[in-house]
């Protein structure tokens, strides 16, 4: 018998599990669950999340699909997510709320991501965390659609040094879903695969990073990807001599002390497109 360790054991009667989708389909009967807001974010949280948006349009890690997000500095359980629209043209008007079941505060109207249960499931999972990217990044899918482990080619990357796990979608979906991270279930799944890892790769789709600030997270995104074209054209001429694990964990400490330095020169070209 299966357990799920979040969820309690997966041992419902039958009539428990029918009892438990009629109460589950009472409440949207009277509309959407509506959860509380959490009050206004600080003004900075928001201006780097629209810039994220725009920076990582700009280094060709999302292009009309893919998001980011951020934890709520008020409270461990919201999350702030752009509306569903191509990243580059976020705006502060476009910043919706979510409390951690990806409900949405206050839509006003506005559409949500369909795939907003990867932010919600994975912060839930990661208390550590405080800003995800999802992204389909050309580079880095071969390795999510292969058996070649994605691993660190150089110092930037090292974040990638304990490995980039791949989630499989059939081991939780089935073999028939549209490979999209649909409900909270799916989300579970991907967090699962997450573990405590800073990037995981989706199979047959794209990837997510995830970091203990928007400017971090913006650094893995980007470096995941840049990471997957080295790693790539150096399977070309031979076998590459990767970082290991020391070499890795040194480099990462290093960065992540670092990542105001590229931040600013992203941001000034990507606000500077806008
Ligand atoms: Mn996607």
């Amino acid at each position: 018998m299966s357990m799920c360790l979040c969820c309690g054991p997966a041992s419902l009667s039958r009539r428990g599990l029918f009892a438990t989708a009629l109460a589950a389909a009472a409440v949207p009967a009277w509309g959407q669950v509506q959860p509380k807001s959490a009050g206004a974010a600080a003004p900075g949280l928001i201006d780097d999340l629209v810039a994220a948006n725009r920076i990582l349009y700009d280094q060709g890690v999302v292009d009309g699909f893919g998001h980011v997000s951020v934890r709520h500095d008020k409270e461990p359980d919201r999350y702030l997510l752009s509306r569903s629209m191509a990243p580059a043209l976020v705006t502060v008007d476009d910043i919706i709320e979510y409390d951690l079941d990806s409900n949405p505060v206050d839509p006003k109207g506005r559409t949500s991501y369909l795939e907003r249960y990867i932010h919600g499931e994975i912060y839930k999972a990661r208390p550590d965390v405080v800003a995800v990217v999802h992204s389909h990044s050309p580079a880095v899918i071969p390795f999510a659609d292969t058996d070649v482990p994605l691993r660190p080619m150089n110092h930037i990357a090292g974040f990638l040094g304990p490995g980039a796990p791949v989630f499989e979608i059939r081991d939780t979906g089935g073999p028939a879903t549209d490979t999209l991270i649909r409900n909270a279930s799916l989300g579970h799944a991907l967090a699962a695969t997450l573990g405590g890892h800073a990037i995981a790769l989706m199979r047959g789709h794209g990837s997510v990073a995830a970091a203990q600030s928007i400017r971090h997270v913006v650094f893995r995104a980007i470096y995941t990807e840049v990471n997957a074209r080295m790693q790539a054209e150096a399977m070309k001429l031979g076998t590459p001599k990767f970082l290991n694990a020391e070499e890795a964990a040194g480099a990462s400490k290093a960065n992540d002390a670092l990542v105001d330095r590229p931040w600013a020169l992203w941001k000034q070209r990507a606000m500077g497109k806008a």
